[in-house]
């Protein structure tokens, strides 16, 4: 599909349009808007008909291929209006690229990357009076690609859907930046080496239900996952990337195959990098975890991922034991790297690295 293919506007009349809710009443992944893009795929024709289009119920044959055997990929970016008004989006084109990594690993189409990103931008700014202007807030930006083919085979699909959709989400910390308390499960685990959990894929969230169901059940927040084979390395917290700042070096979990390679991750490694702290990707076991937590060598640990930013870590809970981080208090690595990037998101801080793409 060529980048001159023009995206068809189907729009509502304002008359039908939803009142956009209250800022204090956004909650997550709760309201949605008017419009949705959408666009469809046939093995024979590529990609066709991108349109922005009254949000609205797809129409799928019971047997769509999707609903059996999971062919699901999605993004999550967010789009943020800052206090002069503009509308920023937080490095989409490395959104862009995950989705087609994701769908390369899915056996799924591909999209052309510069082609998605305008049809986005295209659609936040149809919905520009949904982008909430309250700092902590802003407009959850959903891409997700199904297989649509009517086949009960197992084979890669020859039909599918793109779409986006928009969601106006609250504040993450509307009651301060707190630190979580995490249950390290040996029981469960994310994903194994040779698996998907390096693709954003719908099975990856199912299949992690029952860890953090029981560990919401015994008051903790989310699931400390260990790799499949040893229960031994760390790889994730719920859906977030993990770091652990220790008085030489701040270590994240080498990307094995396993781990979603998040962009606040990439991001968090290249600020420190130019901050000159030494960060460092490489395996890390939980026994030298608990060490660091017991001797009070780890100073932070803290989760990365779009929603949350930056989610420092209060206390980990491993074989009956809870290992308490930085007397359980936001520490000021975690703080630092949360001020920077919402800044940058929020249009208060120069954009020295390229990292903000503008949409009005
Ligand atoms: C999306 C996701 C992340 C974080 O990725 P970001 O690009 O930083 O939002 C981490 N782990 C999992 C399992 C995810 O799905």
């Amino acid at each position: 599909m060529g980048l001159m293919d023009e995206i068809e506007l189907r729009l509502l009349p304002e008359d039908d349009r939803k009142p956009v809710p209250k800022p204090e009443n956004l909650g997550f992944g709760i309201h949605f808007t008017d419009h949705m893009f959408v666009m469809d795929y046939e093995e024979e024709k590529g990609w066709y008909d991108p349109r922005i289009v009254p949000y609205g119920n797809f129409s799928l044959d019971p047997a769509a291929v999707c609903l059996h055997y999971g062919q699901a990929i999605f993004e999550g970016l967010k789009a943020h209006r800052g206090e002069d008004g503009k509308i920023r989006l937080f490095r989409p084109y490395e959104n862009m690229k995950r989705l087609n990594r994701s769908a390369h690993r899915m056996c799924m189409p591909s999209v052309d990357e510069e082609f998605l990103l305008n049809a986005i931008k295209q659609l936040v700014k149809v919905e520009e009076r949904w982008v909430p202007a309250n700092k902590g807030t802003s407009l959850y930006i959903r891409p997700f690609m199904i297989a649509t083919e009517a086949y009960l085979g197992v084979r890669p699909a020859k039909k599918y859907i793109l779409s986006v959709i928009l969601c106006p989400v609250g504040a993450y910390y509307s009651e301060g930046f707190n630190p979580v308390k995490i249950f390290v499960t040996d029981k469960y685990v994310r994903a194994a080496k040779g698996g998907v959990g390096e693709a954003k894929t719908a099975g990856n969230y199912a299949a992690s239900l029952m860890a953090s169901e029981e560990a919401k059940a015994k008051g903790f927040t989310q699931v400390l996952w260990l790799d499949a084979k040893e229960r031994r390395y760390v790889e994730e917290v719920g859906t977030m990337n993990i770091f652990f700042a220790f008085e030489d070096e701040i270590v994240t979990p080498a990307l094995s195959g396993s781990i979603l390679p998040g962009i606040t991750r990439d991001s968090v490694l290249r600020l420190g990098k130019k901050w000159g702290l030494n960060m460092v990707e490489r395996p890390i076991t939980i026994d030298e975890v608990i060490e660091g937590a017991q001797s009070g060598a780890l100073t932070e640990c803290f989760g990365t991922g779009t929603a949350a930013v930056i989610s420092p870590v209060g206390s980990l809970h491993y074989k009956g034991i809870d290992y308490v981080i930085n007397n359980g208090v936001t520490g000021p690595l975690s703080k630092r790297l949360f001020d920077e990037i919402t800044g940058l998101q929020y249009g208060e801080i120069e954009d020295a690295l390229g990292w903000i793409e503008t949409v009005i």
